[in-house]
């Protein structure tokens, strides 16, 4: 039995772009060139910041790309039960604390100093619930699969919010839960989370859940050197099949995959069969940014 589970989690904060369409296309080329899944997840836990249509222009965009996911997709919206449940038992372990304090009270502050750790400052005031950075597993030792041995102190990183003050769930809380529901065993994704790992290894460790393997992945950055996002206002993955083809050839060549160049006018599938029989990730060079060396993303 293969237990290669793979999974794409966009945030619907927007439609995907070309960045997201090389984290997207690595992790699906992982899982099928192991023979594994590839699960898809809307992190949609963040209503205010995901605007109506995005969800399903997210998957309209995979779907044109031939990016096909197993099973159903996974929303973070009404999950609050599990990750209640699991936030319940990092704060009998002693390892999540309510805070009261603003991030305009600790501002001249590099990280969050702990003050409400052994009790609320402001009783009565709304709080957000945080991990304790300074318990637990530490240090965090990992091995990335492209970018080798990782050691953080998670001290070092502060103590980050898993619950906000408007009771919205954060990431660093809700990706740990998922990952383990899904059963996911390969974690493939933006070199930006490389950072977020330790945090995400400590509950894993505190809740008892399985370590998956983690792959980081250089960051498309644009000739400005800006990283490539929605913040940045990089164009969204087109749709129709013209404009999808070179794109999907870019990404492959993106990832350092080296397509032939007759593959560009190819239909998706054939490069995506192309791309799945040559999957190597150490053809990747392991460089926290990297831009597109020529190739246009986006388009529309
Ligand atoms: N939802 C996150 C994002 O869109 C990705 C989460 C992950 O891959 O762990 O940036």
């Amino acid at each position: 039995m293969n237990h290669y589970h793979g999974r794409f989690a966009p945030t619907p904060s927007g439609p995907l772009h070309f960045g997201s369409l090389v984290a997207a296309l690595a992790s699906f080329l992982d899982a099928r060139h192991a023979g594994g899944k590839w699960r898809l997840r809307i992190e949609d836990i963040d209503p205010p910041r995901c605007p109506p249509g995005a969800a399903d222009q997210i998957q309209h965009q995979l779907t044109a790309f031939g990016l096909h996911w197993d099973g159903p997709v996974l929303w973070q919206q009404n999950r609050d039960g599990v990750y209640q449940a699991a936030l319940d038992r990092l704060v009998d372990q002693g390892l999540a604390y309510p805070c009261s304090c603003s991030r305009k009270q600790w501002r001249d502050y590099p990280i969050y100093p702990g003050w409400c750790r052994e009790g609320v400052r402001e009783p009565g005031r709304p709080v957000a619930w945080r991990l304790r950075g300074d318990l637990g597993l530490r240090p965090v030792v990992w091995q990335d699969r492209l970018f080798g041995e990782q050691r953080f102190d998670p001290a070092g990183l502060g103590d980050v919010v898993l619950k906000r003050k408007d009771d919205l769930w954060a990431y660093q809380l809700a990706v740990v839960v998922d990952d383990a529901d899904q059963g996911i065993s390969d974690v493939v994704r933006g070199f930006d989370l490389l950072d977020n790992t330790p945090w995400q290894r400590q509950m894993q460790h505190a809740l008892g859940l399985p370590e998956p393997r983690y792959l980081h992945l250089p960051l498309i950055i644009d000739e400005g050197g800006q990283k490539l996002s929605k913040q940045n206002l990089a164009p969204a993955l087109p749709t129709d099949d013209d404009a999808v083809r070179p794109l999907l050839h870019a990404a492959l060549t993106a990832l350092d995959q080296a397509p032939p160049d007759g593959l560009a006018g190819a239909p998706v599938a054939e490069q995506l069969a192309w791309g799945i029989a040559h999957w190597e990730v150490s053809r990747i060079r392991p460089k926290p940014h990297r831009t597109t060396e020529g190739a246009a993303p986006g388009s529309d």
